[in-house]
């Protein structure tokens, strides 16, 4: 049996004829038939406008998308290259993206690629595709094989004149796809044209990413200042970014549940509680407060150097720590850290600093065990300090599993959810996860602002996006919705005894705007003025610390 039957040669002279055609012509082993049976078998189980028709546009746009998978599987037939490249990838990426969508009600859209690459690659493999999504990876497998079986048994080629007749056709339509059609109209067309299209744009951008990095306009060239206060300590400037913490599960923020205990202690803690992030997504959100990009406008979170590069050439000691990943998909800096790339030191969850280690010790009630070494490498470098510093840390905070993010002291809230699919849980279990790894990460920052507490210094905390919990059916993030549950992230400022003593004004002003409507993009404005840093790349209007009005 061969698996590609193109008539050869050989096959001619036996037949004994130019042009062999089987003696009895089967319907079923007919190349069109076999394009609609398999795009109508495709379009029926996997192709989501297909199953959710509500209006005539949809039943245009399932007509269309019907129309381009039998396409898909007409061309296959003719090119064995086109279907080993293409036939597997459509039915595994539509089994997992109907998997996604069904089980998780999460869209395999360009930031949730992202961050599957770019999260933990460990939490991220185990904890979303999980044993339950095994079913329907074997029913993409099991489609490709019955696809591959009955292309086998199609009729022998047409000759070689009409095949490349064939074959520049395709190819006319490939580069009409690529260069004349925006990949941003194939997505309507639903699965397999959408996840090529997300894939691609992923692609494309972390592309983008490697060849702008060489030409980003360094920020820093622009004349910039800084003062050191006279006869003060060096200052130490702090970001914790967070990971989907949602500003109204932080007690400081009017919680009724305790989960923010530590902070609520501090005297000197100023939460911004009505900011509003720039993405649903880490690698949107994080690049737009590192950088002067706006949700508006992303480009400078590409075409320019974030603040690290203003710190630095100001004579800051600069260090970035991060318990997220540093390559995701290929070898290539993401967006978040060819900005990391900027700072003197970077430390990443790599074989020297583990987050393993201490997922080990999550059952322990040992407190000496409670911090992972990154934790507490960060921690070291606030404490021992003696140089003027920013220091960035990059938390996994609480992304899901939230399990994952807090060990046995810190469990306040039980019934937990032990499981891997957020929606296996009941959601009062899954709240309770949520919670404890708020209370983890109140912990983790109280102990960060301890050892400040005798210098100069000023940290800054924010999200980077929020969290769906089962409101509207959703859960996790990355949806691209304006829903408060995604967008309303926790923002606050801790400022040292020091800091206060010689920065009356900054404080002031921020205490004025606790109550405003914030954006997460005034994080990059915000951490420049504060620190007392002039540059012209500063807009007071976006800074906290700034006098806004007359
Ligand atoms: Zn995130």
């Amino acid at each position: 049996m061969k698996l590609f039957p193109i008539e050869t040669k050989r096959d001619r002279l036996n037949n004994g004829s130019r042009l062999s055609r089987p003696k009895k012509r089967s319907w079923i082993n007919n190349r069109l038939t076999f394009a609609l049976i398999w795009g109508t078998v495709y379009v029926c189980l996997l192709n989501a406008p297909m199953l959710d028709i509500h209006s005539p546009s949809d039943l245009e746009n399932a007509f269309m998308s019907w129309m381009l998978t039998c396409l898909l599987f007409l061309i296959a037939c003719y090119s064995a290259v086109f279907f080993v490249s293409l036939v597997p990838f459509a039915f595994l990426a539509g089994t997992l993206a109907e998997y996604s969508e069904r089980v998780l009600s999460v869209r395999l859209s360009e930031p949730i690629i992202a961050s599957l690459f770019e999260m933990d690659m460990t939490a991220m493999g185990q904890g979303i595709i999980a044993w339950q999504a095994l079913p329907w990876i074997a029913a993409g497998l099991c489609l490709t094989a019955l696809c591959l079986f009955h292309r086998t048994r199609l009729e022998v080629f047409r000759p070689l004149k009409t095949r490349l007749l064939i074959i520049t056709g395709y190819l006319s339509l490939v580069f009409f796809l690529v260069f004349f059609l925006p990949l941003g109209l194939i997505v309507q067309f639903g699965h397999p044209y959408d996840i090529f299209a997300e894939v691609g744009d992923y692609w494309n951008s972390k592309m983008q990413v490697t060849f702008a990095h060489a030409r980003k306009f360094d920020i820093a060239s622009l004349p910039a200042t800084y003062e050191n206060p006279v006869s003060a300590q060096p200052l130490q400037v702090i970001l914790i970014i967070g990971e989907a913490a949602r500003a109204d599960h932080f007690s400081i923020n009017g919680y009724v549940r305790e989960t923010t205990p530590l902070l609520q202690k501090e005297n000197h803690l100023i939460s911004f509680y009505n900011v509003s992030s720039c993405g649903t997504s880490t690698h949107i959100s994080v690049p737009c407060l590192m950088t002067r990009a706006t949700r508006e406008n992303m480009a400078p979170a590409t075409s320019e150097t974030s603040f690290i590069s203003l710190f630095r050439k100001k004579g800051f000691y600069t260090l970035w720590v991060s318990e997220q990943g540093k390559y995701g998909l290929g070898a290539q800096r993401t967006q978040i850290s060819s900005i990391s790339g900027e700072s003197e030191v970077e430390v990443f969850n790599d074989k020297n600093f583990s987050l393993a280690a201490s997922r080990r010790n999550l059952n322990s009630h040992d407190l000496s065990l409670y911090v992972n070494q990154l934790e507490a490498y960060f921690q070291s470098q606030t404490r021992s300090s003696s140089r003027k510093m920013l220091a960035v840390f990059h938390m996994a905070g609480s992304h899901f599993p939230y399990h994952w993010r807090y060990t046995l002291p810190f469990r306040k809230y039980a019934p937990t959810c032990p499981d891997v699919l957020p929606q296996l849980c009941p959601r009062e279990a899954l709240i309770n996860s949520y919670d404890n790894s708020i209370v983890y990460t109140d912990f983790f920052i109280a102990g960060v602002i301890d050892t400040l507490k005798n210098k100069n210094a000023i940290l800054f905390y924010v999200s980077d996006h929020g969290e769906y919990l089962g409101e509207h059916g959703r859960f996790l993030h990355g949806q691209e919705t304006g829903d408060a549950e995604l967008r309303h992230v926790p923002m606050f400022v801790w400022t040292s005894d020091t800091f206060n003593r010689l920065y009356p004004g900054k404080v002031r002003h921020m205490r004025e705007k606790q109550a405003l409507r914030l954006r997460q993009e005034f994080l990059f404005h915000s951490i420049l003025d504060c620190s007392d840093i002039e540059s012209p790349v500063i807009n007071k209007k976006s800074s906290v610390c700034a006098q806004w009005g007359e």
